[in-house]
């Protein structure tokens, strides 16, 4: 027949030389072993043998046998179809310990043969796989933690003095200045008015022109951030907790030596705390660095001319002086200008988020 399969003479007898679990080497072996023959059947320790009525098995891992999407099966199954294709996706490296072999068999053929043990098997298998993933992404995380630790110090000062900053800022703005800046340069978009004459066409169809004041874009700010009511960038109180809780993650990790040795508890929190730290100080990073450009960028300077174009929101003054911000409105409530301070850490350059490591 047109797919049958010829198995090698070697695998057709049992192999009885697994007394113990495969360990992760020999499951490496295995998973390569199916990636580059697309062939299970031909492993040097597979058994192509059907496992007796009853037998105990435990699933080591499971593997894809490469094909293309549309061939739904190419491997033969020693459960159940020997050489014709089976299945193709999720095949179980199964260990029988009470026969030493190891088959590679089809996902779902051994619940015929034990449905009780097929069960049991799957959800240890399931159990493995979730510990072997935390255990990668502690691996994967773990090297970079002194970097980050190291980069929490580095942001800590500077995003703490651009909320002060922004705090000054925007009660300066709300009580003394009274000026809406949130309001009138939302998304960092400044416009004044300009009278136009703007064609319409009257009940009798004859074209006139009349006088309209319309919106025109007068410039565009970066670091709006500063002043769009998004809040500050909370940085003793979220760095402080991020800090100390991948401090602790380090020492334990050293105490320990190898991730494998830490409680079960510990390895799924840090396997879950590790990707998440990284990620909120991704977010705290990008946050600081947009806030960061109000005082980086031209926005003061633009704002200052905006404030004086006569056909603006609001009239105002604006400009940077001496480590300093002094501003000053039309219907501010006090007569001299107020001074917001920025302080000497605001400006400073912001780091990068250290890689991770790639496996
Ligand atoms: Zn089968």
């Amino acid at each position: 027949m047109a797919d049958y399969i010829e198995i090698p003479q070697a695998n057709l007898r049992n192999i009885p030389i697994f007394s113990d679990e495969p360990n992760e080497d020999l499951l490496q072996e295995i998973k390569q072993h199916v990636r580059e023959t697309r062939e299970p059947h031909s492993w040097r320790g597979h058994s192509h043998t059907k496992p007796e009525q009853g037998a105990l098995v435990v699933y080591c891992d499971e593997f894809d046998v490469p094909a293309p999407d549309t061939v739904p099966r190419v491997a033969p199954c020693p459960c159940c179809n020997p050489h014709y294709p089976q299945y193709k996706n999720k095949g179980k490296i199964a260990w029988f310990p009470d026969e030493s072999v190891i088959r590679l068999i089809g996902p779902q053929c051994f619940k015929a043969i034990n449905e009780g043990a097929h069960q049991a098997a799957l959800v240890e298998l399931r159990r493995k796989q979730k510990v072997r993933s935390e255990l990668a992404t502690i691996r994967r995380h773990g090297p970079s933690i002194d970097a980050l630790l190291k980069m929490v110090d580095e942001v800590s000062p500077i995003a703490a003095a651009l909320d002060v900053f922004l705090q000054d800022l925007n009660r300066a703005l709300d009580n003394e200045l009274a000026l809406p800046l949130w309001r009138v340069a939302r998304g960092g978009i400044l416009s004044v008015s300009e009278e136009r004459n703007v064609p319409y066409r009257k009940p009798d169809g004859v074209i006139e022109v009349r006088r309209e004041v319309v919106p025109v874009h007068f410039a565009s700010i970066a670091g709006y951030g500063m002043f769009d009511r998004s809040g500050p960038i909370a940085a003793q109180k979220k760095l402080g907790p991020l800090r100390s809780g991948l401090a602790d993650i380090s020492r334990r990790l050293i105490e320990v030596g190898v991730p494998e040795r830490l409680t079960d508890a510990e390895r799924t929190d840090f396997a879950e705390k590790l990707p998440r730290a990284r990620v909120l100080l991704a977010e705290a990073l990008s946050n600081a660095r947009e806030k960061q450009e109000f005082l980086t960028s031209d926005a003061i300077e633009t704002l200052g001319r905006w404030g004086r174009h006569p056909t603006a929101p609001y009239r105002f003054s604006m400009e940077r002086k001496r480590g300093a911000v002094v501003l000053s409105s039309a219907s501010q409530r006090s007569s001299s200008p107020v001074t917001v301070a920025i302080g000497s850490d605001a400006a400073k350059a912001l780091p990068e988020l250290p890689p991770i490591n790639e496996e």
